[in-house]
């Protein structure tokens, strides 16, 4: 071994292998001599235990045992790789970058993980490490593209098991995938930073480092990320509604809320066990209020009510049994109104039985320090009998308050959206079918999830293309015949419009107003524009990302596959309008993307944690409402739907530990 060998190799073990160290040649040393041992050892041991069955299953145990052990040391130990200076090349422009763009930032063409073969590669760059990215990650191939993936946050968080974390059914840690597993199987990289802007035409990516000390903004860095394909899966924020003092609210979006919550709620339960916290407080340190009835909402208050119920009750002086109240308030006349009418009916009995107040028709006028005033609308009866809608001003004390009310944009998003004329949605990003951003004319941007929404189709506009089309024999009118052709053409083209598309003998017969057994041009403008209004956007769920992530990462996969390069490693500049062969690639996958079929949502059903047991509505009209096995299947979607062995083995173990042993009420 050469002395540069050896160096390397120390100091490998030292800064990067450091802590693995201490395990690993105290394993070897074991695993080589078990070895010499078991061989001389397992005959006389045998004999000698022979004389009894006890002992002979007790060696026999023993034996196996051992082996077990001994092999598993044997095998799980890596080997040692051996490396030279040279082996680690880091590229020279992953160290200096050059300087460019509109802020003359560095831009990182190359990151100090790159691998040679792979700087000629298409850069494809994903910002946002959550349900659409990690689910259009899981979808490629190695070595298709030179991957990076910039977010904030190094892990992937599974959102619809949140609010069990928050009270400690499920450990934080068991909902985190770290990005790097995830990437490390298509090679990719990632960058701890947030995205501050885009630069459309030089195809750069601003982004902000988290910096080296917190308290110094200084410290954080900006620079440039060269994309030729960009994913923007951003996600979204918490809707404010313009109300005042929702910084003494709690918001339930990451592991860090989840943890929070869990503190506060422990401690405030500490409070009032003391002997100088006066009754008033008690009553006030114990209320739990949750601004909206939408699942995150009641979820919340579910899971909140279980721990109380189950473990807070046991340990804590039972004095403050009395004194819990847990209080949703929502604008609606039903909680969980995205559901069909029946669940929500069951959920509100169900919470009623459990003293869980419901508080409907009510919107948050302001929040202060430790109370929520609200509006509340009431009909009442006058003394004549007539009904008058009257509006009552109330408040509710609260020792925490979780803000739920649905999603707004990121700022980032917002940006984003500032600096593209076409995009004129102040809701969300807007897409065309196959998720390339609009006013983006090259498809070399796409967006997905929470921050996006594709658009809608206006049938209206395409009436003439999809009438002539489908009106085969040109009498200016569609028989049912060519009435069925043009639907199944308009949905094959906009796929958003199939679940409007249903029962379509009636459909014909419900617009053929004059019975004239046709539809003329005015009675399909009529139906289209009736369509038109009915089309709403998808709802902003975890189901959708994962399911437009699975969409994009396959046609990613499908384009870099018919766009072979036409060149050979390291022929290419690593940056700028020279890169004419990624170029000219990156065209022919243009071109197949425009026959690629657009994107389909298929909605297999919603689903909501109630208290021990569950409620969800499937597609088919299958529902389920309560019962032990709800519960169950709730937990096997989930469990099925987890990124990782571990996680799933993890969530398994949590709930078993939950059962055995209760809920940590430990504060930490
Ligand atoms: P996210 O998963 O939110 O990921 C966004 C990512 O972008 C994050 O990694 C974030 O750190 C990163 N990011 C943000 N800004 C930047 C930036 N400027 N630069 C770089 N990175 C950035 N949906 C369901 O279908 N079923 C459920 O049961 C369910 N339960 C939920 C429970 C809770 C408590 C919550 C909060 C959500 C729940 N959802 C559920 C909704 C679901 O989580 C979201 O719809 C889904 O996460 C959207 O995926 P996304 O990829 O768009 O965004
Ligand atoms: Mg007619």
């Amino acid at each position: 071994m050469t002395p540069k060998a050896l160096s390397v190799r120390a100091v490998r073990s030292v800064t990067l292998r450091g802590p693995l160290l201490t395990t690993r040649p105290t394993a070897y040393f074991i695993s080589n001599v078990h070895k010499q041992q078991t061989r001389s050892f397992i005959p006389a041991m045998v004999a000698r235990v022979a004389s009894t069955n006890l002992l002979r299953y007790f060696g026999l145990g023993a034996v196996t045992g051992t082996a077990g052990v001994g092999g598993y040391m044997l095998f799980s130990d890596p080997d040692v790789e051996e490396l030279t200076l040279d082996d680690i090349k880091v590229p020279e422009l992953a160290l200096h970058p050059s300087k460019g763009g509109m802020k003359d930032l560095p831009i990182v063409t190359n990151n100090i993980d790159d691998t040679s073969d792979e700087i000629d590669k298409p850069r494809l760059v994903i910002i946002g490490g959550g349900w659409g990215a990690v689910s259009t990650l899981k979808q490629l191939n190695e070595g298709q593209y030179h991957i990076t993936l910039i977010s904030p946050t190094n892990y992937f968080l599974f959102t619809p098991l949140l609010p069990s974390a928050t009270v400690g059914t499920l450990d934080l840690r068991s909902l985190c995938e770290p990005i790097r597993k995830i990437l490390k199987r298509v090679a990719g990289h990632y960058l701890e930073a947030t995205a501050t802007d885009i630069d459309f035409d030089r195809k750069l990516v601003e982004v902000r480092t988290k910096g080296t000390d917190p308290t110094d903004p200084s410290s954080a860095k900006s620079f440039y990320v060269p994309y030729d394909k960009l994913v923007i899966a951003v996600g979204s924020t918490s809707q404010t509604h313009g109300v005042d003092g929702l910084e003494h609210t709690y918001q339930l979006k990451t592991i860090l809320d989840a943890r929070a919550m869990k503190r506060k709620v422990l401690d405030n339960f500490e409070k009032a066990s003391l002997p100088t916290t006066s009754p008033e407080e008690r009553k006030q340190l114990l209320s739990f209020v949750v601004c909206g009835g939408g699942p995150t909402g009641v979820e919340y208050a579910a899971e909140l009510f279980d721990m109380i119920s189950e473990d807070l009750g046991n340990v804590f002086p039972k004095v403050l049994r009395n004194e819990v109240s847990v209080t949703i308030i929502q604008s609606r006349d039903h909680i969980l109104n995205t559901f069909e009418a029946g669940i929500s009916k069951y959920v509100e009995k169900r919470f009623s039985r459990e003293h869980v107040n419901v508080v409907t028709n009510s919107r948050v006028q302001h929040i202060e320090p430790t109370k929520v005033i609200y509006d509340q609308k009431r009909v009442v009866v006058d003394d004549n009998g007539e009904k008058h809608e009257i509006t009552e001003t109330k408040e509710v004390e609260f020792g925490l308050c979780l803000w739920s009310t649905g999603i707004a944009p990121t700022t980032f998003s917002q940006l984003v959206r500032s600096k593209i004329p076409e995009q004129n949605n102040r809701r969300a990003l807007v897409t065309d079918e196959r998720l390339r951003l609009k006013g983006i004319s090259d498809s070399s941007v796409y967006a997905l999830g929470d921050c996006a929404t594709i658009d809608n189709p206006h049938l209206v506009e395409h009436i003439m293309d999809l009438f002539q089309e489908a009106d085969k024999d040109k009498d200016g009118t569609l028989t049912w015949n060519e009435f069925r052709d043009c639907v199944s053409n308009m949905v094959s083209r906009y796929p958003i419009t199939e679940n409007h598309m249903t029962k379509l003998k009636d459909l014909f017969d419900k617009y053929d107003i004059d019975r004239s057994g046709t539809l003329d041009m005015d009675e399909m403008r009529q139906m289209l524009s009736d369509i038109d209004k009915k089309m709403t956007s998808l709802p902003a769920t975890a189901q959708v990302a994962d399911q437009q992530g699975k969409y994009l990462g396959k046609k990613l996969k499908s384009l870099a596959m018919t766009a072979r390069p036409p060149y050979t490693a390291l022929d290419d500049p690593p940056l700028g309008p020279e890169r004419s062969p990624v170029r000219a690639t990156l065209a022919i996958a243009q071109a197949h993307e425009s026959q690629y079929p657009p994107f389909k949502y298929t909605h297999l059903g919603s689903l909501a944690y109630v208290g021990n047991t569950a409620v969800g509505e499937f597609s088919g009209g299958f529902k389920m409402m309560g019962g032990l096995w709800a519960l169950y299947l709730w937990r096997s979607i989930f469990l099925s739907e987890q990124v990782s062995l571990r996680t799933r083995s993890l969530i398994m173990l949590d709930w078993t530990k939950k059962w055995l042993f209760g809920r940590d009420v430990s504060i930490l």
